[in-house]
């Protein structure tokens, strides 16, 4: 069967590195199997949901390097999850429940007294069909719960039923079914929490590996439960380890926290976003991969740790550079053509500046003074005024190329006896404008012997 995995966010905000992190094991893991990604949108929370979150999640993918194979909204799909709900009904399996969030408290409460585990007791279960007759006269709308099988002959006498599934991110792991509630499928306002849509749409698409946070570790419990409900075979299951603040807190999509589109915009690159988001956590080196196919071989799904991973994004910055200092100009020619970029020599150009910028964005600044004019960021004193006009006369004649600089300068020392930062210095001011900057030995042939010598002057 061709491996088959899917990333299912719920549009409900922008995704940031955590659910990148799910989203790029998911990729990763189908790259290196030669199978499919699919984009599930989990959008059954209307009220939430949104296109233009769900528009924002696609282009996000899609500035990583992520192209899903095929791309599925939930709330198009109802009526499959409307006919497993008859399924379920018609084997007994899904039952209605009255009881409010202030009565399921207060009977929780009672079971921790009595040291009993604080678990849905299906107290709705044993309700006749006139009492629930008489709740739903009195306005009352059910929500549905799930049973599961963790009991042999009376659902009031639950025993330890273990589902076991070898993961492919954590190794073998097992959940007790009497250990939790039966969940609820169906709210009372009759719109489907998460469980129920997922695993049918897994179950009608194919999907082969389920691959996600570990904090879904107990739900797949029930959701494995669920599939055989369903008679369907359960898929393989994953589960990495979270992503956290440096502080340790959570990374939340509603509060926009590190999002893929803020990253985006402060001009960090995406295979930096990508290598980090991946290799946190994990027995790797943290590393800037250069494609994903680089790191496609870096992903070892069970070198993951167990515990919380803590992000810093000050580490991204770094593994942007390192990147950018890497990238060769057919690489980056059409986005250097977007920042207006474009001529002859803009190969030259490229790899002058680009192991000086913290963003790709920046060339733009340095393509401006190598083409327009200087910066003015710095002065010269008069005494370097006159220290430049006569480096000048020392200019070598054309053609320039890379070892120019070094030749102008050697003879520019031993004329007037300046070297180190007294000699380069005034240069660098009076050719840039600025104090730093990339190598003049790679922009002094981009600025040609006459705007040299007109700059100097
Ligand atoms: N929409 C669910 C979530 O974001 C998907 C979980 C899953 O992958 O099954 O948590």
């Amino acid at each position: 069967m061709t491996v088959t995995v899917r990333f299912a966010p719920s549009p409900t905000g922008h995704i940031h590195i955590g659910n990148t992190r799910t989203a790029l094991f998911n990729w990763l893991y189908a790259k290196k199997e030669g199978g499919r990604f699919i984009l599930r949108f989990d959008d059954t929370d209307i009220e939430r949901s949104r296109q233009e979150y769900a528009d924002g999640i696609a282009r996000d993918l899609e500035w990583l390097g992520i192209e899903p194979d095929l791309t599925v909204t939930q709330s198009q799909r109802f009526s499959l999850y409307d006919a497993a709900v008859e399924k379920l009904k018609a084997a007994g399996l899904l039952y209605p429940c009255y009881e409010t969030t202030e009565e399921l408290e207060r009977r929780r409460k009672i079971r921790l007294s009595r040291r009993l585990p604080p678990v849905y007791g299906r107290e709705a279960l044993k309700l006749t069909d006139e009492e629930r007759a008489a709740l739903e006269a009195e306005g009352r709308k059910p929500h549905w719960r799930f049973l599961l099988p963790n009991y042999r002959h009376d659902p009031f006498m639950t025993e330890r039923t273990e589902v076991q599934w070898d993961d492919v991110v954590r190794g073998p792991q097992t959940v007790d079914l009497a250990s939790m509630s039966d969940p609820v499928l169906i709210r009372a306002d009759g719109t489907y929490l998460y469980t129920l849509p997922s695993v049918v749409d897994d179950v009608d698409l194919g999907v082969t590996h389920i691959i996600r946070g570990d904090d879904h570790v107990t739900n797949t419990g029930a959701q494995i439960a669920l599939f055989r409900a369903l008679d369907a075979a359960p898929p393989a299951f994953g589960h990495h380890n979270l992503l956290t603040t440096a502080s340790g807190e959570g990374l939340s999509k509603r509060r926009g926290a590190l999002s893929v589109a803020s990253l985006r915009e402060n001009g960090i690159e995406p295979m930096a976003v990508a290598s980090l988001a991946v290799l946190i956590g994990t027995s790797e080196n943290v590393t800037a991969a250069s494609s994903m196919q680089e790191l496609a071989a870096l992903f070892v799904p069970t070198a993951t740790s167990r515990s919380a991973a803590k992000f810093d994004p000050a580490e991204l910055t770094g593994l942007s550079r390192h990147i950018i200092q890497n990238t060769p100009f057919t690489k980056v020619s059409d986005r250097l053509s977007e920042l207006g970029i474009a001529g002859d020599d803009t190969e030259a150009f490229w790899l002058a500046v680009r192991g000086n910028l913290d963003t790709v964005a920046e060339a733009a600044e340095w393509w401006r003074i190598v083409k327009d004019r200087p910066a003015s960021d710095a002065e010269l004193s008069q005494d370097d005024r006159d220290f430049v006009r006569s480096a000048a006369r020392s200019l070598p004649l054309e053609p320039w190329d890379g070892e120019t600089w070094r030749e102008w300068t050697g003879a520019v020392k031993t004329e007037t006896g300046r070297k180190g930062r007294g000699l380069f210095m005034p240069l660098r001011i009076a050719l840039t404008g600025r104090e730093q900057g990339p190598e003049l030995a790679g922009l002094l042939p981009l600025l040609g012997r006459e705007e040299t010598l007109a700059r100097l002057s």
